[in-house]
């Protein structure tokens, strides 16, 4: 029996329609690599969709604006949503089919289940937004047992993120591994993000400050120094010295429980968050120690 072959990007809008075409592909023995997005796609994303093109036989992408994981005063209503060049992009990368479902097939009316991952959403970025990762958490749990891969791909870029949903996965014994790939930058530095878009070109020159005060902390690990407090005050310094720039965090924490440190040790994360007008940004680095 021949296997069927996906020809063209299938795109779907309904649970059962995702459902179905996956059932097809797993019947007949393929892998399947997800990548969920909420659109407006750049190479970061891309690179995701490559990866799980290189691991898994039949590629599923999600795009969906998810209302659950927005403030009441963050960007939920002008996040960008440009539908045919999303498509174009994730048919270019070689994703199989796309789900594009509405709000309403992810939370119908009166919808009253949520996830929540205790303490690990409460830091840092959950700190500042709160209620951010109980949406995210939801919407990939959802999302998961929709499409029931083999692997998940998820970008460095959203460190929290990333390790939250490992936490999540593990703990809810949810059938699907989480592969973690590296942040993608522009050739200046800047991580890609879909909020680049809202950046003046001055407010956009101001962002490289993060990406720089990530570097210096890299530098001065490298260069032995062991007292944790000093490098993020210099990460602190540097981007609280960028006219344009206003530090929301920059510390260092443990790469697994994102818990403070005093002093180095062999696994580390640098986290910052820094707004440029109206723009919020975040980036990291992760440093291993021998
Ligand atoms: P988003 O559409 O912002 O929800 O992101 C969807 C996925 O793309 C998440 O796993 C992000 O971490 C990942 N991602 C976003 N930006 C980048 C980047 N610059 N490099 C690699 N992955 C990224």
């Amino acid at each position: 029996m021949t296997a069927p072959q996906p020809t063209t990007l299938l795109v779907a809008e309904t649970v059962a329609d995702v459902r179905a075409a996956v059932t097809v592909m797993r019947r007949a023995g393929r892998s399947v690599g997800f990548v969920p997005t909420m659109g407006a796609l750049h190479a970061g994303h891309v690179s995701l969709i490559e990866q799980a093109r290189a691991e898994c036989d039949f590629v599923v992408v999600s795009i969906f604006v998810n209302p659950t994981q927005f403030g009441p005063n963050e960007d939920f209503n002008r996040y960008p949503r440009p539908r045919e060049r999303d498509l174009e992009l994730c048919a270019n990368a070689g994703a199989d089919l796309v789900f594009y479902p509405t709000v309403d097939t992810m939370y119908p009316p009166g919808h009253r289940t949520f996830v929540e991952v205790s303490g690990l959403s409460d830091v840092l970025e959950g700190q500042i937004r709160p209620g951010h990762f109980r949406g995210v958490a939801t919407v990939v749990t959802k999302l998961f047992l929709i499409v029931l891969a083999d692997k998940a791909f998820f970008g460095q870029k959203d460190y929290q993120q990333q390790m939250l949903i490992r936490v999540m996965t593990r703990e809810l014994n949810l059938p699907t591994e989480i592969v973690t790939c590296p942040t993608l930058r522009d050739p200046d530095g800047l991580a890609m993000s879909s909020r680049n878009a809202y950046l003046s070109a001055t407010e956009r020159q101001a962002g490289l400050c993060l990406s720089q005060a990530l570097r210096l902390a890299e530098r001065s690990f490298a260069s032995g120094e062991c007292d944790v407090k000093q490098v993020e005050a210099a990460m602190r310094g540097m981007i609280e010295a960028t006219p344009g720039a206003v530090l929301d965090y920059a510390v260092v924490v443990h790469s697994e429980t994102l818990c403070p440190l005093a002093t180095a040790e062999p696994e580390m994360v640098a986290l910052i968050a820094a707004r440029f007008g109206t723009t919020r940004l975040i980036d990291n680095a992760v440093f291993i120690r021998k």
